[in-house]
């Protein structure tokens, strides 16, 4: 197929370091030069989903993680690739943000984004933005062009104004198929709600509702970075923010790792799930995998969710306790995986 020759392509360029790429920051480790994942969420279709289905995922990931790959290999900045990848996911429907994102209560939709720069702790958010193409390009302006580090609803969209970025009626969201499973989880919990004589009844959590997307990079001069777009939970009350935008619950990257989460957003949150993992590694001394293996199969609980991750030496992880997550690997020593469920 075309695009695996052109997978084959990267593996090669990333084995042999591409001309002209400079050479790794030293002091380090020997790790990649490059690394870099990718998410799709952590809500997937159902593993028994018509195989022509899982590979249209497939295929979305493939091209994506080539993408990267080959402005990694060219010497491109993180926070960069990281955006540029976000930027793709957002405008693909089959993912849960921007285009193709999950609908509210209300059936309106809500996006919330963040972007961090490890090299600097540099970092941007925005969340319950309605009219805004792309939520991950605002969040950069939010990291680039004030003094703060989230905006919110009208007030990020007044910025997105001020910064003339491209905006969308907020129908131009919407798909067929995220329709439907808004209809179903609304009459879902209309039973609920009967059966337990009119009480609250919080947000559940089917697999195939969710998802968001991300990505975390390791560049060639060793910078880490992190982003990550959302329409959130699927039914979520108006207002609801998710952990995506938090920075430290759903997106963070500094000098030991970067993260980018998917899941139960107020887990995430509770948990302070992404800076949990560089904080384990800068004051336990533990790995990348100890840490990450600590939280998303102790610290969260089954089917909580999962997240990607790189470290300063490229090392990187994909884990999930959830059924499965839209993910892809890839790195200068010539790694290039994506996956779906466990393979
Ligand atoms: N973490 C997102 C949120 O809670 C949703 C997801 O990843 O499925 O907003």
């Amino acid at each position: 197929m075309q695009v695996s020759r052109i997978a084959a392509m990267f593996f090669v360029c990333g084995m042999v370091g591409c001309a002209g790429s400079p050479k790794a920051k030293p002091g380090l480790g020997d790790g990649a030069q490059w690394a870099i994942a990718i998410h799709g969420g952590a809500g997937t279709l159902d593993r028994n989903a018509p195989a022509e289905r899982q590979q249209e995922y497939r295929d979305a990931l493939q091209a994506a993680l080539m993408i990267g790959c080959e402005r990694l290999a060219r010497g491109d900045a993180a926070v960069d690739v990281c955006e540029a990848i976000v930027v793709l996911f957002e405008n693909d429907p089959h993912f849960n943000a921007g285009k193709g994102a999950v609908f509210n209560e209300k059936g309106e939709h809500e996006l919330d984004a963040a972007i961090m720069d490890g090299s600097t702790l540099r970092c941007g958010s925005v969340a319950g933005v309605r009219t805004v193409k792309s939520p991950i390009q605002l969040a950069r302006l939010v990291m680039e062009k004030t003094r703060h580090v989230l905006l919110m609803g009208d007030g990020a969209e007044q910025f997105a104004t001020l910064m003339g970025v491209e905006r969308v009626p907020n129908t131009y969201v919407d798909t067929e198929a995220r329709r439907r499973v808004l209809d179903e989880v609304l009459r879902e919990r209309a039973e609920q709600e009967k059966a337990q004589k009119g009480a609250f009844v919080a947000p559940q959590r089917p697999q195939w509702t969710d998802g968001t997307v991300g990505c975390v990079v390791r560049d060639q001069r060793g910078h880490l970075a992190a982003a990550t777009s959302t329409g959130g939970l699927t039914g979520k009350r108006w207002g609801r923010v998710g952990d995506s935008p938090i920075v430290g619950a759903g997106n963070y990257a500094d000098a030991f790792a970067a993260v980018s989460c998917s899941g139960t957003g107020e887990e995430f949150i509770r948990n302070t799930v992404a800076r949990s993992i560089s904080a384990r590694m800068e004051y336990g001394g533990q790995s990348l995998e100890q840490a990450v293996d600590a939280v998303v199969f102790h610290t969260l609980k089954k089917d909580d969710g999962g997240l990607i991750a790189v470290d300063r030496d490229g090392n990187l992880t994909a884990q999930y306790n959830s059924e499965g997550m839209y993910r892809g690997l890839a790195d200068s020593k010539g790694r290039f995986e994506v996956r779906i469920f466990e393979n």
